[in-house]
This record gives structure tokens, C-alpha cells and sequence, in this order.
């Protein structure tokens, strides 16, 4: 049986940055379904924040300053001390990825170029022009290699295993061998993504399925704070491909069809750099009173920024406006829609990434470490990979030096994944069953629909009864090929049944929240209300049934106020 001291599962920023602070000492691995460089952090443009001080407006800014205003952008739900850390750990996170050979534009005179962001009182967003996210990736690769990191791509984990609260290790599903089985392991790290692929409109990769958050939630850990889905206000429509913030970091305007800058009406300070629940919220209002344009989209005006610069600092974002729409924003507004984008909320771990679970560990986008609350700030979010990836590393590697085995581990995993085969080849065996695909049509649909921008009530009800019908059809679902090398069939129907988990947890918490805080907004309860609702929503998973109960939020130093823009 393969035996690894910490297994990492996911290849993106976190489980890269997670896997290179391990002990070399220690035999590390990661998992991935992709090839690494394929992980969705590749797609990230914008770029990552830090309190550099290296932009002329913001010579005097200090992490202190960066903690603030991401407690505030996260409407008081992050716990300040995680904020905190990850804004203090920011600056030498930066250098250190320059000193890998991450090639970051720059300023003239040499410094590291840094451009503003939504919700920051300064410009602090450090960048490779629009392609941030590729060119950090590509580097901890490099890295990784160099290290001697062992990769196992196109592996699907499937299951976590425990035995009396202690993790042993995973199950996977080898794409290329088309073959189930166990991977032992003294400590794991989930570094698994998103789970954008949950909603109909998303600029998430095809791969965000969020299948880690659910293999975690039916291992027994909670999920914290899932109601809280962040909508990217600038997704080009129709395909939802993202257009950074940063193009509105470099000046452009959102326009309404009567040619007006409506930011004015929502945010009159902040106007565009507004945070991006409200401006999303304030694209869709204007959409609804049809002041956009065919019902779907407002324009993102860049003519004014001039060739020189849009090509300089947003060449990516004008060959994706090219490619996927036929416009030059050199010389034609885009058309823009809210998409989701990011989701908040994940497996609940603590400071140090570790989770309730003996030997689990969690970070990145799959995780909750709660720095960014119900809100999370443009260029925190690669921030959040480098240094929670990194912290979630040294400490599986500390555990894992403590930890011994326990006894028939070894059986236990076989046992486990036996288990998996089984369900497989009972699906295998239907002549005729549910199609995975129609569900994962209909799941997108109810949750575009009932658990979006603007919620209620009455929908969040019908959406959680919907979800159970979908959870039933589920155990009709049948396979139709005998080979399962590469059966894309398969890794879907595994990864649908995480999808229904967190579409289940998502709703829960939404509609049990009765307030508006952050991107989860309330028609029927408008107010955020600190005194019944300051505090964290965990949901686990009890004798089948989802559990819901709280958790206080860490104050430090920021008192909860009113976040006006
Ligand atoms: C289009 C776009 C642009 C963005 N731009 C920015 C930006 O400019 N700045 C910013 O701060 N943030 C940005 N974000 C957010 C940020 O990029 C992501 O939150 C972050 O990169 C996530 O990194 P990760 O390592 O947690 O996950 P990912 O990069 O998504 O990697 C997940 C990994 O897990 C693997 N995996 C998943 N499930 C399984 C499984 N069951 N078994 C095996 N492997 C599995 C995948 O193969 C993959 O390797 C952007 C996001 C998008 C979608």
C-alpha cells in the first residue's frame, strides 16, 4: 500500500505552498485530479496583498492598516486575530515568493508595482499584470520539483478515512488506471478549491466541485460559515469568464444604459473600489430596474484608461474580451454580470489549520480559517494560500513528528476502500438509472435561482426541499461504461454527492441566518444584526443529518461598526 508521511491533496497555491514548508525529511505527496498547473489558482489575475508601502498613495500603510480594512470588508466576521497574522505574514510572504522567482511588475526604480483594490484604503495589490496567479503557481512548481515533492496527478480523492477520531489516510480514484484504493498517510492536508461549480453563472474553473469540503463534512468536521458565497461583480457575459478588479483598480467605470457612473447611488466614496458584495448588489438592482442592457448586463467602460495602459497592465483581460466576445475595451465598453466566485465559508479549522480531526489539516480556499468572513476583500485570497498553505505544512509536519500509527491502519484503509468499489459497481450493474449530469443541471439551476445574490425565506425553504428530491434521484444514479480509465462519468457522480452536501449546508446556514451581513443578503431581514447574529455558523454532519450550531467570533482590537464605503 502507498504510505506517506503528509499527503497533500490539491496542486494549487495552498497545497503547493503546504507541501514546500513540510520537512524535507518527511516523505510528502501531493494528490491532485489535474495536473497542478491546471488548478484553478492559474486563473487568478488581479494579484495579492500586502502593506509594501512601495505605491506613491500609500508610502505609509502597515499590515495594521491591511488587517483593518479586512475585518471591515468582511463586515466583522473574520476572526481578527487570523486577519491579523495573515496581514503581518503578508510582507515577508511576498519577498519570499519574489525570492523563489515570481516576476512581479514593477514601479520605475525597481520596487515591486502595487495597483489599488476594492475595500483598501490604499493601493497595496502587488500583481504580474493580469496574470498573477499563473505566474506564482508556475514558480512553487518549479520549487516543488526542485524540492523533490512526489506528484500524483489525476488522482481523485474520494474519501477521508478515520478510525476513533484520527485520520489514516484517503481513498482515491486513479483516473489513468481507472482503479479504486487506499493512500496511508500520518497526516493530510486538503488544499482543495472551490466549489463555484455549485451555481449555473460562475468564473470558476470546470473543476471547482468542491468534492474535498464534502469528503471532509461526511468525515465528521463541520463547515463554517458556508452561507457566505461571494459574487464577482465583473464576469464577461455571457460566459462568465472573469474580468479582474483590478480593471477597475486601474480606473474603469461601471456604466448603466442611461450612461451613468451608478456607483454614485451605492457607494459615493468608494464608487467602483467599493467591496464586492456591494457592488455586485449594486449591478444586479440596476439590471432589475432595467437600467442595464438586454435585461443581463451593465457596461465596463475602459476606453478612458488609453491603449498604452490597457495593454500594459491588462493584456489578459483584453484577449479574453477579444477571444470570448469579439470587443476591444480599447474602443468598446464590455458586458458585465455578477457570477460567483469565491466561497468564504469551508472546512472549519483553526490558526494553525488544524481541524477537530486527529491528523487533518485544511487550507486555501477549501478551508475556513475565517479571515475573511461573510466578505472577503479582491487579492486576499492568494494571500490566504500562500501563508495558511504555508502554516498548514509546518504544522502537519510538527504532528506528524509526535504522532505514532495506530493498529490495523493498514486494514481499516483496505477495508474502507473496498467500500467505495462496491457502491461503484452497483451503479455499474443498473440497465437503466438517473443521469448525473441532468441532476448537476438542475442542482445549478436551484441554486442560481433560490440561493443567490438576494435571498429570502420562501426560497431558501423550497431550495433545501428541492435539494432533498435531488439527494433521492442521486441513489438512482447508474454508470454507463464498464471501463472506468478516464470516466469523466465517474468523477462526476463522486463529486456530485459533495456537491449536494455543500448545496445542503450552503442553504441551512443562509436560511437560518436571519440578518444581512456581508455577501449573504436577506430581503426580508436588511439590518446585520450583531446582537443575535455576530458568530460563526458550523454545520456537521450527526447520524446522516446535518447539525447546525454557533461559534463566537475573535475580537482583538476592532470594534464592529457600520461599514459605509
Ligand atoms: C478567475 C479567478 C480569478 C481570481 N483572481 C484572484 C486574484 O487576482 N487575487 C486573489 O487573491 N484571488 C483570486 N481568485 C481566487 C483565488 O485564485 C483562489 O481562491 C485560490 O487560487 C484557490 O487556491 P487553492 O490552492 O485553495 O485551490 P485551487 O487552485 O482551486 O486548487 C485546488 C486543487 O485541488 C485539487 N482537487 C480538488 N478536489 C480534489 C479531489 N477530490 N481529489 C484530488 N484533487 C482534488 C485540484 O486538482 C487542484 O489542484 C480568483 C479566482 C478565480 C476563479
Amino acid at each position: 500500500m502507498l504510505s506517506q508521511d503528509i499527503l497533500v491533496v490539491g496542486g494549487g497555491l495552498a497545497g503547493l505552498a503546504a507541501a514546500l514548508a513540510c520537512d524535507p525529511q518527511l516523505k510528502v505527496a501531493v494528490i491532485s485530479k489535474v495536473h497542478p498547473l491546471r488548478s484553478h489558482s492559474v486563473a487568478a489575475q488581479g494579484g495579492i496583498n500586502a502593506a509594501l508601502g512601495n505605491n506613491p498613495e500609500g508610502r505609509d500603510d502597515t499590515w495594521e492598516g491591511h488587517a483593518f480594512d479586512t475585518i471591515k470588508g468582511s463586515d466583522y466576521l473574520a476572526d481578527q486575530d487570523v486577519a491579523e497574522l495573515m496581514c503581518e505574514k503578508a510582507i515577508p510572504a511576498i519577498y519570499e515568493l519574489e525570492y523563489f522567482g515570481v516576476p512581479f511588475s514593477r514601479f520605475p526604480g525597481g520596487v515591486i508595482a502595487q495597483r489599488p483594490f476594492g475595500g483598501a484604503g490604499i493601493p497595496r495589490t502587488c500583481y504580474a499584470a493580469d496574470r498573477t496567479g499563473l505566474v506564482i503557481l508556475h514558480t512553487l512548481y518549479e520549487q516543488s520539483l526542485r524540492r523533490q515533492v512526489k506528484f500524483y496527478n489525476e488522482w481523485l480523492v474520494t474519501k477521508l478515512v478515520v478510525k476513533d477520531g484520527k485520520c489514516l489516510g484517503v481513498v482515491v480514484f486513479d483516473l489513468q488506471k481507472g482503479e479504486i484504493m487506499p493512500v496511508k498517510a500520518r497526516a493530510v492536508i486538503f488544499a482543495t478549491g472551490g466549489y463555484g461549480r455549485v451555481y449555473l453563472r460562475t468564473t470558476n474553473a470546470y473543476i471547482n466541485h468542491g468534492s474535498g469540503i464534502g469528503i471532509a463534512y461526511r468525515a465528521g468536521v463541520p463547515l463554517k460559515d458556508m452561507e457566505f458565497v461571494q459574487f464577482h461583480p465583473t464576469s464577461l457575459y455571457p460566459s462568465n469568464i472573469l474580468i479582474t478588479e483590478g480593471a477597475r483598480g486601474e480606473g474603469g467605470y461601471l456604466v448603466n444604459n442611461k450612461g451613468r457612473r451608478f456607483m454614485e447611488d451605492y457607494a459615493s466614496s468608494a464608487m467602483e473600489l467599493a467591496p464586492r458584495d456591494i457592488v455586485a448588489r449594486a449591478i444586479q438592482t440596476e439590471i432589475d430596474r432595467r437600467n442595464g442592457f438586454e435585461n443581463q448586463y451593465v457596461h465596463l467602460d475602459l476606453r478612458h484608461l488609453g491603449e498604452k495602459k490597457i495593454k500594459k497592465r491588462l493584456p489578459g483581460i483584453r484577449e479574453i474580451s477579444i477571444n470570448f466576445s469579439g470587443l476591444d475595451p480599447i474602443d468598446t465598453p464590455l458586458p458585465i454580470q455578477p457570477a460567483q466566485h469565491y466561497s468564504m465559508g469551508g472546512i472549519d479549522v483553526d490558526i494553525h489549520c488544524a481541524s477537530r480531526m486527529e491528523g487533518f489539516y485544511a487550507a486555501g480556499e477549501c478551508a475556513c480559517v475565517s479571515t475573511h468572513g461573510a466578505n472577503r476583500l479582491g487579492g486576499n485570497s492568494l494571500l490566504e494560500t500562500v501563508v495558511f498553505g504555508k502554516i498548514a505544512g509546518e504544522e502537519a509536519a510538527h504532528w506528524v513528528k509526535g504522532s505514532s500509527g495506530s493498529k490495523d491502519e493498514e486494514k481499516h484503509l483496505l477495508d474502507a476502500a473496498l467500500e467505495v468499489k462496491k457502491k461503484i459497481e452497483e451503479r455499474q450493474k443498473r440497465e437503466a438509472g438517473e443521469k448525473v449530469h441532468r441532476l448537476l443541471n438542475r442542482l445549478k439551476l436551484i441554486m442560481s435561482e433560490q440561493v443567490g445574490l438576494f435571498r429570502n425565506n420562501k426560497d431558501l425553504g423550497q431550495a433545501l426541499e428541492k435539494i432533498a428530491e435531488l439527494r433521492e434521484d442521486y441513489q438512482r444514479v447508474s454508470i454507463s461504461g464498464k471501463c472506468l480509465r478516464f470516466s469523466q462519468e465517474l468523477v462526476n457522480i463522486i463529486e456530485f454527492e459533495s456537491m449536494l452536501d455543500l448545496a445542503g449546508v450552503i442553504t441551512l446556514g443562509a436560511l437560518n441566518r436571519t440578518e444581512t451581513r456581508g455577501s449573504h443578503y436577506r430581503l426580508d431581514f436588511k439590518e446585520r444584526n450583531d446582537k443575535d447574529w455576530l458568530k460563526h455558523t458550523l454545520v456537521a454532519l450527526k447520524d446522516g443529518k446535518p447539525q447546525i450550531s454557533y461559534k463566537e467570533v475573535h475580537i482583538t482590537k476592532y470594534e464592529p461598526k457600520a461599514r459605509q464605503y
